[in-house]
């Protein structure tokens, strides 16, 4: 490889922003180019389904003031989404508009995208959740509707039907599992999850699909697949996300739904990079991980910027994903949903921590109001550690001194 001049990175939300930064902190001094499709500077998206959904006129969580950008020589291209990604003999071309912009490396921090239900396209009312102009637009709509249908009770579409709890008469949510919060790997935290949402109104329909949208100039009717109709003022749907890993593709890398690359974030095409939900990381055994959360976006960008420069890049975090829902704080850390035994700890103030063990080994951790247990814990993942069981359900033995067997 020649001299590295420019970088571009393609995505100006949280990945791509910790990328840039980073470059610039390791002491890249060549060019950098952010192409975003949003027509704002980064911001962070979890307050979208929370306080920025609740409170009108809210602004989102702007990873950087205002003028960081030209003032760490960043040039951000808000509102210009690359349409084609072209590999060269000598680094790439991206199209953006009628410009075609060359670049040594390109870091891919495009995100995902909502999935959406087929016969929903062109239905006004009903909504999805992805973005600030999103958020806007839903929370206009909640702030004008009485009864709301949420489609979908992952962390999203938990979080969805928590905040519009706040703000309309009632919430009708619906699950195609038979159980409510299928993310969630603990039945106690699960069952008090819906508690939670119960005591605020919410209602549920559990084990049924939906199966058609009929939209009314006051309504939208949603037909599930046991034959019975629902229909509310609007309708959210929050089922998941697919990775944008079409530009990788169009270079030749290889995908995976996602991006898949090495422990550098670097992909099978050489200088092509991928960061934070696009990004499926291929580990030393082959297994792909891939995270969807805030934190990985942050930690994978600044990886990946060093990574970028031929530096060591430094040890990141297993997959941690929190939710707020009421006053409730949820926290899983690790694998919580593929070991083959649980322990769960109840604490006297309705604090629950389930232990997700592997042969006894500890891999992940799921909490429920849980802070002062779960943080000193999430250091013991990781790091070969088989706790004594019963210490760990038993809330009167103080967390750091629950005996544990070190590898
Ligand atoms: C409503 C909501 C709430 C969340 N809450 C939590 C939470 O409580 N806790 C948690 O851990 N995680 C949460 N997350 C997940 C977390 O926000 C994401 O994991 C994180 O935003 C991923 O960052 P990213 O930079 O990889 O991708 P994204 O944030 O998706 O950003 C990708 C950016 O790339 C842009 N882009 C895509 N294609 C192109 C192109 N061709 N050209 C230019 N730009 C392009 C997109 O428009 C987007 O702005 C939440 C997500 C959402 C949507």
């Amino acid at each position: 490889m020649t001299e590295l001049r420019h970088i571009a990175i393609v995505g100006a939300s949280l990945a791509g922003a910790r990328a840039a930064e980073g470059l610039r902190k390791q002491g890249f001094e060549g060019r950098i180019t952010m192409f975003g499709e949003e027509p704002w500077r980064p911001y962070e998206r979890p307050t979208l389904s929370k306080t920025a959904l609740l409170n009108e006129g809210e602004e989102p969580v702007w990873v950087h003031p205002a003028t960081y950008y030209a003032e760490a020589g960043i040039d951000l291209r808000a509102g210009r989404a690359v349409e084609r990604l072209e590999r060269l003999d000598e680094g790439f071309r991206l199209f953006v508009g009628d410009e075609g912009v060359q670049a040594d490396k390109v870091l891919l921090a495009t995100g995902a995208a909502v999935r959406r239900l087929a016969g929903t396209e062109n239905l006004t009312r009903v909504h999805y959740l992805r973005d600030w102009r999103d958020t806007q637009t839903l929370g206009n709509a909640l702030r004008k509707s009485e009864r709301v249908i949420v489609v979908g009770s992952g962390f999203i579409g938990a979080e969805i039907a928590a905040t519009a709890s706040k703000l309309c008469n009632e919430v009708i949510l619906i699950e195609a599992c038979p159980d409510l919060f299928p993310t969630v790997g603990s039945l106690a935290i699960r069952e008090a999850l819906r508690a939670a949402h119960a005591r605020a109104g919410v209602s549920f329909r559990t084990g049924v699909a939906c199966t058609a949208f009929e939209e009314t100039s006051h309504g939208v009717s949603v037909s599930l697949d046991d034959g019975s109709r629902v229909s509310g003022d609007i309708a959210v749907v929050g089922i998941g996300v697919a990775a944008r890993d079409d530009l990788a593709r169009q270079a030749g890398a290889e995908t995976d739904s996602g991006v898949v690359v090495n422990a550098n974030f670097q992909s099978n095409v050489p200088g092509l990079y991928a960061a934070g939900d696009v990004a499926v990381t291929r580990g030393p055994d082959g297994q792909l991980t891939r995270t969807g959360h805030w934190r990985a976006a942050q930690e994978q960008g600044a990886a990946a910027a060093a990574a970028m420069l031929g530096l060591e890049i430094p040890q990141l975090s297993l997959p941690w994903h929190w939710s707020d829902q009421y006053e409730h704080r949820l926290d899983a850390y690790g694998d919580c949903l593929s070991a083959d035994k649980s322990v769960l700890r109840r604490e006297e103030n309705g604090g629950l921590t389930e232990f997700h063990l592997s042969d006894g080994k500890l891999v992940g951790i799921t909490g429920l109001d849980t802070a002062r247990v779960f943080r000193p814990a999430v250091k013991w993942i990781g790091q070969d550690v088989w706790p004594n069981a019963e210490d760990l359900a038993n809330p009167a033995i103080p967390i750091k001194k629950i005996s544990l067997e070190v590898a």
